[in-house]
């Protein structure tokens, strides 16, 4: 099945808007034509507003742009849990070229009564079983995976065998294997597939990256980042079962150390030990590792040093250290409230250390990623991280397992150029 162009995505809305009663149906055979010749995917001029303040001061963004309704690119939302239904189901207030349209869910009542909150029609619901059909479906563009990750693979299979395009959270799948088996469905099918790490297109984390890349620091030399939460005690849960979790705090999130160090600098590790430790008797590690560290060396010469724990006190942060500075975010990883300081030597004063911090508008995460798989489907564009990132996570999360349990240094081969994991940059 081949893509869809912008132009017959357009059609499609306008057909969709049309099936919804908001034209009548009679004139929508002769309406087609014109209407099509005037809807574009871009987003509309921007509305300009009086100033409020001295031009000395900080700007605000201004009124947000957002396509309507009927031009937005509708998502299906893959099991309803906690991240679906705390974070990205509201999150779709926020974005502007994208809109909840389905749920697919193994709780009928759960979705009824979520389908009522967000005005989803009662028909887009599916369960596990029925979910291929959603082939038929056309208000539905793009499916977003949020289950446990040992289902992504087969869902994502699944739903790209149904002709549409992927949006799946992190971790990707629970190894390297199932995601070259996501990658090629995706390929075959010729959808998209993008998996949902959210860092990469929150401005703070982008802000540090551009200052890493620019050489803001200096020279950088070394990554501390860290990353944890005391998991709570249900035993039962997914995430202390190693065949639905795929491991315990390192895919978790462990993968955030390790995905905002090769987002920071672009590179690829060539050698990585590391360290993992249970607290014997604790009820929750019986299969999955509580504590892990590990330590990434770039071809440049930049040292990564990453701590992931089910068993500390939440911590969210990463420090980067350069020669003539250094920048912090923390927390770094939370959902909101993201915190950047930089401390160098004073540029008047050099027996003076100033630390500053830098402040920009905080935007919602989950709203800027869901706008860029909006946004690289309606032009065609690979996504920032597409599968082919995820990828090389796990591959890299495998060599830090094994480095853990052999207790030995792991060599790996040299990635030459920057970024080579990763498609379109992110437009906003
Ligand atoms: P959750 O346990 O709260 O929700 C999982 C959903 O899957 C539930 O609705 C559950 O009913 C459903 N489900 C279907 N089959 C299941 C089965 N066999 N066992 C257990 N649940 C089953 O989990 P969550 O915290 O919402 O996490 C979902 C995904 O999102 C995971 O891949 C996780 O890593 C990811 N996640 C990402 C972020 C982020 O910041 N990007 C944050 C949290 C979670």
């Amino acid at each position: 099945m081949s893509e869809l162009s912008p132009k017959e995505l357009t059609r499609r809305k306008f057909l969709r808007t049309a099936g919804l009663g908001l034209v009548a149906a009679s004139a929508v055979g002769d309406m087609i034509q014109p209407a099509v010749a005037q809807q574009s995917t871009s987003l509309p001029p921007k509305i300009k507003l009086p100033p409020l303040m001295a031009p000395t001061e900080k700007e605000s963004g201004g009124p947000p742009r957002a396509l309507p309704p009927d031009k937005r690119l509708g998502f299906a939302i893959v099991g309803l849990g906690t991240l679906a239904l705390e974070e990205i189901l509201p999150a779709f207030g926020e974005a502007k070229m994208c809109q909840p349209v389905a749920l697919v869910s193994g709780s009928p009542d759960k979705a009824a009564t979520v389908a009522q909150q967000y005005g989803i029609n009662p028909k887009n619901i599916y369960n596990y079983q029925n979910y291929d059909t959603i082939r038929n479906n056309p208000d539905v563009d793009v499916i977003y995976i949020v289950l446990p990750n040992s289902m992504h693979a087969e869902y994502v299979v699944r739903g790209a065998q149904a002709g549409k395009h992927i949006l799946c959270e992190k971790p990707m799948a629970t190894s390297p294997q199932e995601c070259q088996q996501m990658i090629d469905a995706c390929k075959k099918a010729n959808k998209k597939l993008m998996i949902a790490y959210r860092i990469q297109y929150e401005p703070y984390n982008r802000a540090m990256m551009q200052m890493v890349r620019s050489k803001e620091l200096g020279a950088v030399r070394m990554i501390a980042a860290d990353n944890g939460q005391n998991q709570g005690g249900d035993l039962n849960q997914w995430r202390l079962k190693k065949a639905l979790a795929g491991g315990g705090c390192l895919p978790d999130v462990g993968i955030y150390c390790l995905n905002t160090s090769r987002f920071l600098i672009g590179e690829e590790p060539i050698e990585i030990s590391a360290s993992m430790y249970s607290t014997p008797g604790d009820p929750r590690f019986k299969e999955v590792e509580e504590n892990i560290n590990f330590l990434m060396r770039f071809p440049s010469g930049i040292l990564a040093t990453c701590s992931a724990s089910y068993g500390y006190h939440e911590a969210r942060r990463y420090r980067v250290f350069g020669d003539a500075a250094w920048a912090e975010m923390d927390p770094a990883f939370s959902y909101t409230g993201l915190r950047l300081h930089m401390a160098h030597k004073s540029r008047t004063n050099s027996m003076v250390e100033t630390v500053e911090e830098r402040r920009m508008e905080q935007k919602n995460q989950f709203a800027l990623e869901m706008d860029h798989m909006a946004e690289c489907v309606m032009e065609n564009k690979q996504p920032y991280t597409p599968g082919e990132e995820g990828l090389q996570d796990h591959k890299l999360m495998a060599v830090i397992y094994e480095a853990a349990r052999t207790g030995k240094t792991i060599k790996l081969p040299t990635v030459s150029g920057l970024d080579v994991t990763r498609g379109s940059k992110p437009t906003s």
